[in-house]
């Protein structure tokens, strides 16, 4: 048996494969980008078969890096979650295209549904809100518009993406694991079994949707490069990253901070149940056992620096933020709630829409700057501050993602959430976390404690800023928000 790992990390903007050897030392890297495809203002989709080539391709690249199939212990895969893959058991070719998490055409159905009184119901048995961003809806759309699919009857194979590659990898295995089925809508949270009411309300079919199974184990094995791999390791993206930054015990928490931003911290054995609108959902299942997690979604953060530089044009990269931020010893009144397309958690307002406030002729280009990273900051408080109300309150706070790689945006966490922030000097934690369950998966490791080597050394934020101005922002904040949220 080798004793590396391979991950499949197949993400939103591109499919990625990644080589690990068993200290977490990475070996090696392919990506290649997915095209997006926007037929309409709100829908977004991916080509199904597009993502299984690119990402076939990047695992291709990584064999061959490894020298051979015999050189690599077990394949990891970590995905874009709620996006959604229909295809023809009998061929393995899609029967339309994936709609993609981001996509809102379910819309309706979700305000409809609300209006008849399912949402507590809802929640109490996913964990999830009535949200287009789940799958569950979007089956139900698809089920109503595309004909294919019912023409396809028993033929008919429903999936998110893990589910769709490894039906492709091992040529007809139909699984998909805990945590990426707690994101459709169609899973018991308690249970981890389908729901037969929430199959009905969402016009899933049984017989087209995939087995539920651990994160890892021995789920097949391919034989498409050439020697036989085993498949070990499964979780949805934002899980994976929440395993690869080690937060393995109840109240660890990591933030991703991407192109949207999302926190996770671990709840335990027992199923979270927000009252602020938190999700609650799969962290990982092992043994037929599993962890939750509270989570909050933020639905811009690096994507507010990519309209700044793209659309505004005031900053030509997003690296030359920091300095900018650094050349002002403060925001100026300056004030920036980034709603552009609504704001998540914890408001699920998605009509709100972005506001600047604050403005005076003193003001800048670096306080508009600064305005737009501190609302890195001001948006994890309110995350913040929903956890503590749903007894899970921050101890210290692991981060990672394209955003923290800007130093002065670190800072800014640990000052205003008064917390010492971690991150980890390897950031690809979510294609780690796939790494570490596949390790366990095949048995490279006893269990996900040992697995955590993996993540090795990291910097440690402590928070600087004095309590007085710390207050005085939030004020400034809350007041700005309330001005988008009127
Ligand atoms: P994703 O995985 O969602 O594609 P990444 O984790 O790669 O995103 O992060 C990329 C995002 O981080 C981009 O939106 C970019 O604008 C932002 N970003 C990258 N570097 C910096 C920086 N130095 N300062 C602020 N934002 C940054």
């Amino acid at each position: 048996m080798g004793d590396k790992i391979l991950v499949i990390d197949e993400g939103t903007t591109s499919a990625r494969a990644m080589l690990f050897a068993a200290d977490g030392e990475c070996l090696g890297s392919h990506s290649a980008e997915l095209t997006q495809h926007y037929p309409a203002p709100g829908l977004v989709e991916h080509d199904a078969a597009e993502i299984w080539r690119r990402s076939l391709e990047c695992a291709q690249a990584m064999v061959a890096q490894a020298g051979g199939p015999d050189r690599i212990a077990a394949i990891g895969i970590t995905n874009q979650r709620e996006t959604i893959v229909f295809w023809d058991k009998t061929t393995g070719e899609p029967l339309a295209p994936a709609i993609v998490w981001q996509d809102r055409r379910s819309a309706p159905l979700c305000r409809s549904l609300r209006e008849a009184g399912e949402e507590p119901g809802v929640q109490a048995r996913t964990g999830l809100l009535l949200d287009p961003y789940f799958s569950g809806t979007k089956i139900a759309w698809a089920m109503e518009y595309w004909p294919q699919l019912k023409e396809a009857g028993e033929r008919l194979a429903i999936g998110t993406v893990e589910s769709w590659l490894v039906w492709k990898l091992t040529g007809g295995l139909h699984i998909t694991d805990a945590t990426n089925a707690s994101r459709t809508l169609l899973m018991g949270l308690g249970s981890g079994a389908w729901s037969d009411g929430l199959l009905d309300m969402f016009h899933a079919p049984r017989e087209a949707l995939p087995e539920i199974v651990d994160c890892a184990g021995q789920f097949g094995t391919t034989k498409l490069f050439g020697g036989e791999i085993p498949i070990c390791g499964l979780a949805g993206d934002q899980q994976s990253a929440t395993i690869g930054q080690a937060c393995l015990a109840r109240g660890q928490t990591k933030a991703t901070y991407g192109t949207g931003a999302f926190v996770l911290t671990n709840a335990g054995a027992t199923p979270p149940n927000s009252k602020n609108r938190l999700l609650s959902t799969v962290l990982w299942q092992l043994n037929g056992r599993r962890t939750y997690a509270l989570e909050g979604s933020v639905f811009v953060a690096g994507s507010l620096i990519q309209w700044l530089r793209d659309s505004i044009r005031l900053i030509e990269t997003a690296q030359e933020t920091e300095a900018l931020a650094r050349s002002v010893a403060d925001n100026g009144g300056v004030y920036m709630v980034p709603a552009l397309s609504g704001l998540g958690a914890p408001w699920w307002e998605p009509d709100a829409r972005a506001a600047m406030s604050g403005l005076s002729f003193s003001a800048t280009r670096a306080h508009i700057v600064r305005a737009a990273l501190e609302a890195m900051a001001h948006q994890s408080h309110d995350l913040k501050t929903a956890f503590a109300a749903d007894g899970a309150d921050w101890a210290s706070l692991r981060i990672d993602g394209g955003m923290v790689t800007n130093d002065w945006i670190a800072q800014d966490l640990a000052d205003m959430l008064a917390l010492p922030v971690d991150r980890p000097d390897f950031a690809e934690t979510t294609a780690l976390g796939a790494a570490m369950l596949a390790g366990v998966g095949c048995g490279m490791f006893s269990g996900l404690e040992e697995a955590a080597a993996m993540r090795g050394a990291g910097r440690t934020f402590e928070p600087q800023l004095g309590e007085d101005a710390r207050l005085a922002r939030l004020q400034g904040w809350k007041q700005a928000v309330e001005g988008v949220l009127r």
